[in-house]
């Protein structure tokens, strides 16, 4: 094993979520739903959240809406939580996260947001086209995490900003309401073999569901002929491969096809180039479409069996947000004692 989780004691709390914006890749079952599963099996207790306040962000089309939402919640299962010991929720189904978001949206500093690189990554040229929401998403990512307490938020690397505002906003909170310790300072869980995959079509982007090129990503729904043709397509360079990891700087889109082989197939990096040195992408794109597809498609098709079955996936998601509300609700009825808001 590449990819050993830590071991878990003491009152710790897990909470991620992945966003319901279309198609989950590669990256969000490598750099997320894998860590996932790692972490409930080594006993830590997870709130897993379906992110669907945080997708409409963008235009998401009302009718699909709720259909991706159990797509990604079918993924949650089909990696192998266990909705008997993982709490799998939609957050817009438990209310206390858009309200401790407001309180948030009020300590949070303009100039902490304003330096998010995702922010600009996203709304592209055109800022002031992007909605307010685009721009407010992190402190939102805030009170997800602060709102059950969480103690460590596993993602992908590209999180990593987002999560040091969350500290800030946790450590702002608790100074300036004079209340040490009552949000905990959260630990980002940045790890395993492929915290970054790059696109298929661009080393230097990082593989998004929101990218508008099908071909920059390995969908978890895409069929073997599928994957093996995206992977045929992705950019790679004319170089047979090195021996060593060190000769790949400076080749991204080379770089991420050996870190994606190596955390496929569950080998170190060092251990793929000895078998693969000397040899050209013709011989290597092959054995990488085999292995994606072998890692992938028990996934898969657990998958789209759950997904045939909405009334289950809609019974865990219910459940879930009852037990996730019992949590959440009242943190933040604290929390508005503490902000000082009237009640009778
Ligand atoms: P979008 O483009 O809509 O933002 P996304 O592909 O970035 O979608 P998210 O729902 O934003 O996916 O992220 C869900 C989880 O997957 C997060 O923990 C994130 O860090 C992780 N993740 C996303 N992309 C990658 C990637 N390319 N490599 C590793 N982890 C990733
Ligand atoms: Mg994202």
């Amino acid at each position: 094993m590449t990819d050993t989780p830590p071991v878990y004691s003491g009152s710790r709390r897990i909470l991620s979520g992945i966003q319901a914006s279309g198609a989950l890749h590669l990256g969000n079952y490598l750099g997320a739903l894998k860590r996932f599963t790692q972490l409930q099996d080594a006993g830590a207790p997870c709130f897993l959240f379906v992110a669907d306040l945080h997708a409409i962000t963008v235009w998401q089309e009302p009718e699909k809406l709720a259909a991706q939402t159990r797509e990604i919640a079918a993924a949650y299962l089909a990696s192998g939580l266990d909705p008997a010991r993982s709490v799998i929720f939609p957050q817009s189904a438990v209310r206390a996260h858009a309200e401790l978001a407001w309180v948030f949206n009020c300590v949070a500093r303009l100039g902490w947001l304003d330096r998010m690189t995702q922010f600009k990554e996203k709304s592209g040229k055109h800022k002031e086209r992007a909605s307010v929401g685009l721009y407010t998403y992190p402190v939102l990512q805030a009170a997800d995490i602060l709102v059950y307490k969480a103690t460590e938020v596993p993602t992908g690397e590209d999180q990593k900003q987002h999560l040091e505002l969350t500290r800030d906003i946790a450590q702002k909170f608790n100074n300036d309401f004079g209340v040490p310790g009552f949000f905990p300072i959260p630990d980002p869980v940045i790890q395993g073999p492929a915290p970054r995959v790059m696109s298929l079509r661009d080393g230097q982007a990082k593989m998004s569901k929101s990218d508008p090129s099908d071909l920059s990503r390995i969908n978890l729904t895409d069929d073997a002929d599928t994957i093996a043709a995206k992977v045929r397509k992705a950019k790679t360079d004319p170089e047979p491969l090195p021996e060593t990891m060190e000769e790949l700087e400076g080749r991204s889109e080379a770089k991420n096809l050996v870190t994606l082989y190596a955390a496929l197939s569950d080998q170190t990096k060092e251990a793929v180039l000895a078998e693969f040195a000397g040899q050209g992408f013709g011989a290597f794109k092959p054995k990488l479409a085999e292995v994606a597809v072998a890692a992938m498609a028990p996934v898969t098709a657990e998958m789209r069996r759950l997904m045939a079955d909405p009334a289950e996936i809609d019974r865990v998601l219910a459940d879930g947000a009852e037990r996730a509300s019992a949590v959440a609700d009242p943190v933040v009825d604290e929390v508005k004692r503490i902000v000082g808001f009237w009640r009778a």
